[in-house]
């Protein structure tokens, strides 16, 4: 029989009472190894109560107190980190050295977050007017929520609760329902850690359960990862519903090689940050934009023998370079962009399509794909594949090259090669993406920094974890106090200036 999972509330599995499951697949044979209880508007109510019971005790507790639980958290995810890493891997697909690298960056935002008594001062003033003080604290939000998708059901999760949690709010994550074995491991995990019941939460679902998050009246923010359109949906939802939300998205990330690039590198990081993880991850680059004839085709001369010594293998296999996508839908969605691009004329040079791997015939593999000769009218370039593709669009001078990504409806990250500085200085200030990287393939910002894209890739005004985490996590309140030294007189009935 199928492996039935639950929900994670109130410090306690509970299963799921909706009748109602999805499929969780193993992606390296096909098979369907568990099942996911989607939730009922009922049992996120539910949720949603346990988490605002254990709301007045928690952001009462003293932020150092609230840190240690922190501290304690990131020692059990060093100590579990190969449990939790081949958990990732046979729900995901990734190589379990990805999944590593996903555990370790979401480690590094629980590490931020350890840092949460400094960070949630407040500021003062000492004699803004006669006898009168100004000071602002940071308050926690209340009962806050958490969407998240499939592609780093660890990393993305720990983004948002690690930073909400330690500022003392209570929060409720709806993990991806692809694969979500690991965010109810770290509730686990975190309650181990001295966290009390009822502070993190896991409720399973699907648009019911995000739809219950965004109209309940409990819930102060909502957090979500995904795709564009319905991120779209979750910004404008809870809005309308009167809740602070931020929404990450769908992306679309330009690597931009000038002709003084260091090839070697370029080969390199193009190698990992198109294919890695079969392309799954949001700040992978997937449009590459050499400028000049010469460069690109050097480009194009040493990727395709490199691209065709590229191991694609099972999760497991530790000399795989990546593994399968997530389903058999999304193998079916990569597959048919790749003969869209096609169709519209893009230069097929190395084809993934109907990729077997022996004795997984089942699995979800998708070869790595090259194409020459895209240009920007196409659809298959405007979209997100999401999947092992790499695109080449030919530009002929930087200028040209830096339009790409600026004109994009998706605005995640961006990377340039070049030993040119002035031309790297100008290019990161001019061009409209959020995240740049001068010779970094893949520019995700560290933990005490900020990540968030622009335009479709991100419909907030806060961006995810560093200082701007702990903003959008908390309220602002601001004292102005008087201790008068006898009688106010008339004072008392004006409207107050400094002097
Ligand atoms: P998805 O949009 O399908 O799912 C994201 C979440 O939304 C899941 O929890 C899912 O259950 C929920 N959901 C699905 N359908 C819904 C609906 N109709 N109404 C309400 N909620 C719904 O995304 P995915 O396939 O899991 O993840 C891949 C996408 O996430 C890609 O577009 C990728 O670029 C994006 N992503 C963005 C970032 C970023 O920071 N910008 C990071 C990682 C992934």
């Amino acid at each position: 029989m199928t492996r039935e999972l639950s929900h994670f509330i109130n410090g306690e599995y509970v299963a799921g009472q909706s009748g109602r499951y999805s499929d969780v697949f193993d992606p390296n044979t096909g098979a369907v190894q568990a099942r996911t209880p989607l939730a009922s508007t009922d049992e996120v109510a539910a949720t949603i109560a346990a988490a605002q019971g254990a709301f007045p005790a928690w952001s009462s507790m003293n932020p150092q107190r609230r840190a240690r639980v922190m501290f304690r958290f990131k020692a059990l995810l060093e100590e579990h980190m190969d449990e939790l890493a081949e958990l990732l891997s046979s729900e995901h697909g990734k190589v379990v050295a990805d999944s590593r690298g996903d555990v370790q960056r979401g480690m590094e935002v629980i590490e931020f977050a350890c840092g949460i008594p400094h960070l949630q001062k407040g500021e003062y003033t000492q004699g803004a007017g006669p006898g009168i003080d100004v000071y602002s604290m940071r308050q926690p939000l209340g009962v806050v929520a958490g969407i998240t998708p499939f592609n780093f059901p660890a990393m993305i999760p720990m983004w948002m609760f690690g930073v909400a949690i330690a500022c003392g709010n209570t929060f409720i994550l709806k993990p991806s329902e692809k694969d979500p074995s690991v965010p109810l491991r770290l509730a686990e995990l975190f309650l181990e850690a001295g966290a009390p019941a009822g502070v993190l939460n896991v409720v399973n679902g699907d648009k019911e359960a995000v739809d219950a998050l965004l109209t309940h009246p409990d819930v102060k923010a909502i957090s979500f990862v995904g795709s564009s359109d319905i991120a779209h949906y979750v910004y404008q939802t809870g809005a309308a519903n009167g809740k602070r939300v931020q929404a990450m998205a769908g992306a679309k990330n330009h690597g931009i090689i000038m002709p003084d690039a260091d090839m070697d590198q370029v080969v390199r990081d193009f190698l990992g940050s198109a294919f890695g993880s079969a392309g799954e991850r949001c700040m992978a680059l997937p449009v590459a934009v050499p400028v000049g004839k010469d460069t690109a085709d050097e480009f194009i001369a040493r990727m395709v023998p490199e691209i065709k010594k590229l191991k694609v293998g099972i999760s497991t296999d530790t000399s795989a370079h990546y593994g399968p996508v997530v389903t058999a839908a999304h193998k079916t969605r990569v597959e048919n962009y790749i003969t869209m691009c096609e169709d519209e004329g893009g230069k097929l040079l190395v084809d993934g399509r109907g990729l077997k791997l022996q004795g997984y015939e089942g699995g979800f593999f998708v070869g790595p794909t090259l194409f020459d000769n895209v240009t920007a009218d196409m659809r298959s370039y405007q979209d997100e594949i999401f999947g092992p593709v790499l695109q080449v669009v030919r530009a002929d001078t930087l200028e040209e090259a830096a339009a790409l990504p600026s004109n994009h409806q998706y605005g995640n990250g961006v990377a340039i090669f070049t030993r040119n500085g002035l031309a790297a200085r100008e290019f990161a200030a001019k061009v409209q993406v959020g995240m740049v990287g001068i010779n970094v393939p893949i520019p995700v910002p560290v933990a005490y920094h900020t990540f968030g894209g622009w335009k479709r890739s991100a419909f907030a005004d806060t961006n995810q974890h560093g200082p701007e985490g702990v903003r959008f996590w908390t309220k602002i309140k601001t004292i102005t106090q008087r201790w008068p030294d006898g009688d106010v007189g008339d004072q008392a009935f004006i409207i107050p200036t400094m002097g």
